[in-house]
């Protein structure tokens, strides 16, 4: 059926932040299997989205749908549970534990909330995932290295390896490339096109070129407003679209 194209959708939703409304009345749909990519200016509302994505906050008004099932307000162990995972706007590794000790503590995290590892779960399994995640997000390397003194993109990269932990169906980044030299954005981009082969990516970034290339779909937001939604064609010879751009 048509829905099950769909992963998450969300229908009019706002939020209002005291009297400051940060986002309003958005309905979306979001491709399984595809990267769509929401864009805009800084202080449009991306983050607030994400953060309604991943259920870290619910919507003020409206709903969202998380495989055909209204999943508004559920608590965020729920979405994770569900196969959502995420990594924030800022670097969140634990600096004082080496790089495969970071994946480690994901995986363990997991072993007590979900009962995945049982108590015959040997340490040799749990050392062997984590290299294998390691070697997925390019960093086994570095997997002795203190996280601490990991490049800020291969933090970045360390913190994406953390959320595919749990093996989600659904990744969410917001601003993954956040203060990246150029060399490391690259790199960044290349990774996340080779993980959308297997998963549905959502990715935030307000550098509207960077993720041109690499998604299917876009959604446009200004001012807390879906101003234009589309394939990246669609997108670029949109008028207010490129009013907006051009005005920053
Ligand atoms: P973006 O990620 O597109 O830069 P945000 O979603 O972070 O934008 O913010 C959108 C607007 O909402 C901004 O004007 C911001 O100041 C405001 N805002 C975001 N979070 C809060 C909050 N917790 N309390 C009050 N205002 C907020
Ligand atoms: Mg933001």
């Amino acid at each position: 059926t048509a829905t099950s194209d769909v992963i998450l959708r969300t229908e009019r939703v706002s939020k209002q932040f005291g009297k400051f409304t940060a986002l309003k009345d958005i309905t979306a749909e979001f491709r399984r299997g595809a990267i769509t990519s929401i864009i805009g200016p800084n202080g449009a509302g991306k983050s607030t989205y994400f953060n309604l994505l991943s259920g870290a906050f619910p919507p003020t008004s409206g709903q969202v749908e998380f495989e055909g099932r209204d999943v508004t307000g559920l608590p965020q162990h729920k979405f994770a549970h569900m196969g959502v995972a995420k990594s924030f706007q800022i670097t969140n590794v634990f600096p004082q534990l080496s790089t495969h000790e970071n994946i480690r503590v994901a995986l363990q995290a997991l072993s007590s909330r979900y009962n995945i590892w049982t108590p015959r779960t040997s340490y040799k399994d749990l050392v062997v995932q984590a290299d294998e995640l390691l070697h997925r997000v390019g960093l086994w390397s570095r997997r002795g290295r203190l996280a601490g003194t990991l490049a800020h993109g291969e933090q970045r990269a360390l913190e994406i390896g953390m959320a595919l932990a749990s093996h989600p169906r659904l990744l969410l980044l917001d601003e993954p490339t956040a203060g990246m030299s150029p060399e490391e954005t690259r790199v960044m981009m290349d990774l996340i096109v080779q993980l959308a082969q297997e998963r549905t990516v959502i990715l935030v970034e307000h550098k509207m070129k960077l993720v041109m290339g690499i998604s299917d779909r876009l959604l446009v937001l200004h001012h807390g407003e879906l101003l234009a939604e589309g394939t990246p064609a669609d997108i670029r010879r949109n008028e207010t679209v490129k009013r907006v751009y051009l005005g920053q």
